[in-house]
């Protein structure tokens, strides 16, 4: 069997085939591609022979329904091919699972925003739909968020508000590890560490085009500056920018 899978990001659009390995398919750039990603998927569909597509992309779902999905024209209907659409931070957390095997882990996308996704006894945890939003948890302030919310982690870390900070992208605020230096970034390491001793992971994970970049050592020590003493989770980073397609691509092949 074949299967798809789909990360639509706020700058690409990647894809993957799963045909017993994963190969990487194509990229597309969003802005340009978007409005006619459904046909391009409708003919790669038909020439690839695909069984069902797996996309994961900035979506909100509440009680199993699309609440929200901002980068998404619309959804895209297959007819006979199944298809599933889930968050992108549950698509990584699934793949970080598949590659670590960590019954228990909190993975973390840091890319424009960031995202996260919670693994809990092997199953991704969805409380009512919508867990594992670490990027909209109030962090102090009042600065407005691109939820609506205000005062939240991604007002003050994550690609888009460094930049409007620092005037920096992703690639300079890693350079020479300026990154490490800022306060955003121990901000962003207090964070997690409450999010650890709320769910006491055996692991945290990280991806996403600033995350996938960052050092395993430099997070393990931001984030043990707040820890309580008795929690030790692996801090993992995850070098492979197609993370969250083939993570789409499980979660199709898991629905069928
Ligand atoms: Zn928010």
């Amino acid at each position: 069997m074949k299967f798809l899978g789909v990360d639509i990001g706020g700058t690409n659009i990647d894809m993957v085939i799963y045909d017993k390995t994963f190969k990487h398919f194509a990229t597309y750039p969003t802005s340009e591609y978007i409005e006619k990603l459904n046909e391009i998927l409708k003919k790669i569909i038909k020439k690839e022979k695909i069984d069902a597509i797996g996309i994961g992309a900035a979506v909100w779902i509440k009680n199993g329904k699309i609440v929200n999905a901002p980068n998404l024209p619309s959804i895209p209907d297959f007819g006979d091919v199944p298809i599933i659409l889930d968050n992108d931070a549950n698509c990584f957390a699934l793949f970080a699972y598949k590659t670590f095997a960590f019954e228990n882990l909190l993975a973390i996308t840091i890319g424009t925003g960031i995202g996260s996704g919670i693994i809990i006894n092997g199953k991704i945890y969805r409380g009512n739909g919508l867990a594992g939003e670490m990027g909209h948890l109030f962090v102090g302030g009042n600065k407005k968020c691109g939820c609506g919310g205000i005062g939240h982690l991604e007002c003050y870390f994550g690609g888009k508000a460094m930049k409007e900070k620092y005037g920096k992208e992703a690639k300079e605020l890693l350079k020479d590890d300026f990154i490490y230096s800022t306060e955003e970034f121990n901000l962003f390491c207090r964070v997690v560490s409450n999010a650890v001793a709320l769910i006491s992971p055996l692991a945290v994970v990280f991806g996403g085009r600033i995350g996938m970049n960052l050092n395993e050592e430099r997070l393990k020590e931001g984030i043990y500056a707040y820890l309580p003493p008795l929690f030790d989770p692996e801090i993992k980073v995850v070098k492979d920018s197609l993370a969250v397609a083939k993570g789409a691509c499980l979660m199709a092949m898991s629905k069928l």
